[in-house]
């Protein structure tokens, strides 16, 4: 009975912790006179709450703003260096490794390249772990988790954490979570990651599917599907509010939906995929089998050539031209299908890819997607450009731990094991308290991501 009382008291204390971190986190900064309406919390609890959260320094002062007539009311906010966390893209050509606080500014990067013959699992261990070592030099705060995004479908239902099915990258049933808390152990540097470090991973499609919804462009819906457009394609179907999973956490495979029967070989082995159409990779091979030639030496590079020739360098008859245009009609059919599948009241084209295309492309991928989805569907649904940049990856590999944080009061965030991202739960909660975030928000404008250099505040 007494032991019953005690977690009681207990759950509830830090379910008020959780709520007045979440709202302050979203909406802050706010006084303690606001925050009582906002989470329907007495002024008592409300003023415990938050002195207990200041004690433990995870909110600090944000100035004050004038109250009719009587003394100024101080201002709240969650202290961004209260702690640090990582996200990690285990991308098709680099591994690049941010560290950011606690508000997602980046403090730190590291980018790894892969060599040509790709994803050797050994090597990008081995780069992770470089990485993070890189980033956290020196650094004090509590590391508060690791997330990582991974090209691949990532299975954490086995006893040994995450495991990893990434088909187009050699990867078959790796068992990532294991293997880098190994390497964390070996390496045993003294640094803030060590093999208890809260571990995150997430197919990477998702990984920017969450920080688009907590803070992008998909911001307030709660039927949407991110595209991940990169070397590969991707994507994150969101239903009511939280990430579709299917059985085995593979749904939203839409690279691998088939385009055309028998057509174009895809890196998964199978013929016609989508990917194999409008993925970087493929573009890029469709393009030499027109006649293209570039000479950057990177993907990203060729694929600006790509379109500084569609421009018009050579007119609009050129074949860089007549490239575009068909795979604005194939990603056009592509999204159609989700259209129809998923009745979603937006689809955000992203990934850096499909960043770079998208300026070019998307009216008409909107003029063909309005041809083959069905009406109805298509009137209830915008396609937009994603808006946190080619970075968003990174961003939301670390919303994954910060989820952890507030979902735990900010009590549980260091010492323990991570879940691999993915559950439901914990991205529910996080698009509640975005949701309920309009405006006032602790990150600001996202949108300038993507043009700022390494280290700048977003
Ligand atoms: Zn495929």
């Amino acid at each position: 009975m007494v032991e019953t009382h005690r977690r009681t008291v207990r759950d509830l204390r830090r379910t008020n912790r959780t709520t007045v971190l979440r709202k302050l986190y979203f909406e802050g900064p706010l006084s303690r006179q606001e925050l009582g309406p906002l989470t329907g919390l007495s002024s008592g609890s409300i003023s415990n709450v938050v002195g207990e959260l200041i004690a433990d320094r995870l909110l600090e002062e944000a100035g004050t703003v004038d109250s009719d007539g009587g003394r100024p009311r101080t201002l709240l906010r969650v202290a961004p260096d209260s702690g640090r966390l990582v996200g990690v893209d285990v991308g098709e050509t680099r591994v690049r490794v941010e560290l950011f606080d606690l508000t997602l500014t980046e403090l730190a990067r590291a980018d790894l390249p892969l060599p040509a013959d790709g994803h050797d699992v050994q090597r990008v261990v081995r780069l992770i772990a470089e990485g993070l070592e890189a980033v956290t030099a020196g650094e004090s705060r509590p590391l508060l988790g690791v997330g990582v995004g991974v090209p691949g479908i990532v299975d954490a239902s086995g006893p040994d954490g995450a495991v990893v099915h990434g088909q187009t990258i050699g990867w078959d049933a790796v068992p990532l979570e294991s293997l880098l808390r190994a390497a964390a152990q070996q390496r045993g540097s003294g640094g803030p990651f060590t093999d208890a470090t809260p571990l995150f991973i997430d197919n990477g499609a998702k990984t920017l599917g969450r920080a688009e919804m907590w803070f992008g462009a998909g911001r307030g819906a709660r039927n949407a599907v991110i595209t991940l457009i990169g070397s590969g394609v991707g994507a994150c179907v969101i239903a009511d509010g939280v990430p579709y999973q299917g059985s085995s956490s593979s749904a939203g495979e839409w690279g691998h939906t088939v385009l055309r029967v028998g057509g174009r070989r895809c890196r998964c082995g199978a013929r016609g995929c989508l990917e194999a159409y409008v993925g970087a990779e493929a573009l890029l091979d469709r393009w030499r089998e027109a006649g293209g030639d570039w000479r950057a030496a990177d993907e990203e590079g060729a694929l600006a050539e790509l379109l500084a020739e569609a421009a018009g360098v050579t007119g609009p008859d050129s074949a860089a031209g007549a490239l575009l245009d068909e795979t604005a009609e194939y990603l056009g059919a592509g999204i159609a299908d989700l259209v129809n599948l998923f009745n979603p009241e937006r689809i955000v084209v992203g990934g850096w890819a499909g960043l770079l295309l998208g300026p070019r492309l998307l009216p008409a991928v909107r003029t063909a997607a309005a041809a083959y989805a069905l009406r109805h569907p298509y009137a209830q649904t915008s396609i937009e450009l994603g808006r946190l940049g080619p970075d968003a990856v990174t961003v939301g590999a670390a919303t994954l731990p910060l989820a952890r944080f507030l979902e735990t009061g900010g009590t549980g965030g260091t010492g323990g094991t991570g879940r691999t991202g993915g559950t439901g739960g914990v991205v529910g909660a996080g698009l509640a308290g975005a949701e309920s975030g309009a405006g006032r928000v602790a990150l600001r404008d996202q949108t300038e991501h993507a043009v700022q250099p390494k280290g700048t505040a977003r």
